[in-house]
């Protein structure tokens, strides 16, 4: 059964609220959604970051190709497949290999290997997101093959116009979201995205990408507030980016989003970390039901740095476990550990 598709202005007057005691009223009317469709529970995926070399060249991205001041990194295999193992150990229902974006051979089948080797050492029953790009539809087959059920793959923005601004001419829009029907084709369930706050975006923009969201039938969402990083044609707005307002427009996004999509998965991600020490936390009681641990090994996360403010580069994966399962508890969610935690919309979606 499809919900109801939302009404535009009732999304943007939803993104308009700034006063606090409606704010409060809005979160808590997205987590009254949440614990209906989902329930007061959070699901991990612990994210390896595994590489940083990127062909793209996104203007608002610390790894993009024309950054010289990163010292570019790839993980080995056998790194890969330990982080992969260590969190099945630890009863994280799944992992996400996430990485800049390339397509030459190599790079596939590594992939396609390092795939068949977690599922291998999980018997099985690690489940594997993907977050690796753009690539053909017989790429996305592959690694569906080997082993990968989900992609997630943000559209950045829905703003074609905007799109453009801030990418280079060879970077396309209508291929990004191309990518995103064959990932449906084949068969995964599909997560896209956007960054909140870009310069120049509207909040009509924002009720687009929900829209957007709703009517590609989305299975889960992963978005954050944009942070400026400056060794990127973007930089000049470091100085005067704001913090809190990001946060709360990202907060709210959640919230629009949990209202109106309701059993979809929604990713409370790592840039609210980076603006608030809390932002997932509160990103969970404004609607998100996913957690992204960073497992990455402590000595590449410096060469990860999409914006500025990535948090705990220095802590292993065992601190942020800890701390992060007491910052949830204290909050009234549980962690639903080994469980893969899939989309309930993509359950309705394929079983109806
Ligand atoms: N290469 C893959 C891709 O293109 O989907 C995955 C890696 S890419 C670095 C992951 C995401 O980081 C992008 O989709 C983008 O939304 C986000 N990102 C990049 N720069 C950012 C920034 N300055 N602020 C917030 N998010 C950013």
């Amino acid at each position: 059964m499809r919900f109801p598709r939302p009404d535009k202005d009732e999304i943007i007057s939803l993104l308009s609220i700034t006063d606090p005691q409606e704010l409060k009223e809005l979160y808590a009317r997205a987590y009254d959604v949440k614990t209906q469709y989902i329930g007061r529970k959070v699901w991990f995926r612990g994210i390896i970051e595994l590489s940083n070399i990127c062909s793209k060249d996104c203007f608002y991205c610390g790894i993009r190709s024309g950054n010289p001041s990163v010292s570019r990194y790839t993980i080995s295999p056998e790194e890969v497949v330990e982080e992969a193992r260590w969190c099945y150990e630890q009863g994280y229902g799944s992992i996400v290999l996430q990485a800049g974006e390339r397509s030459d051979s190599t790079w596939t089948e590594l992939i396609s290997k390092l795939l068949r080797q977690i599922k291998e050492v999980s018997g099985g029953k690690l489940g594997i997101t993907l977050s690796l790009g753009e690539q053909s539809k017989d790429i996305y087959r592959q690694w569906f093959d080997a082993g990968a059920h989900r992609y997630l793959l943000r559209v950045e923005t829905t703003n074609a116009h905007l799109y453009k601004e801030l990418h280079p001419p060879d970077h396309s829009f209508e291929d990004r979201v191309k990518c995103l029907g064959y990932l449906r084709e084949v068969g995964y369930q599909v997560g896209t995205g956007v960054m909140i706050g870009l310069p120049n975006q509207s909040l009509a923009d924002l009720a687009d990408d929900l829209l957007f969201f709703y009517d590609i039938d989305i299975d889960m969402i992963g978005m954050g507030p944009f942070i400026p990083h400056k060794d990127t044609p973007l930089g000049h707005l470091v100085p005067s980016h704001n913090p809190e307002e990001a946060i709360e427009l990202g907060l709210k996004m959640i919230a629009a989003s949990r209202i109106f999509l309701k059993d979809v998965n929604i990713a409370s991600t790592t840039a609210l970390q980076a603006l608030r020490e809390d932002g997932r936390e509160l990103g969970l009681l404004a609607g998100a039901n996913i957690i992204m641990p960073n497992v990455t090994d402590t000595s590449y996360r410096r060469g990860y740095q999409l914006y500025e403010g990535k948090p705990h580069l220095d802590e292993n994966a065992s601190d942020s476990r800890d701390s992060l399962q007491q910052n949830i508890e204290a909050i009234g969610e549980t962690i639903a550990y080994n469980e893969w935690g899939d989309s309930a919309h993509f359950w309705a979606r394929t079983n109806k």
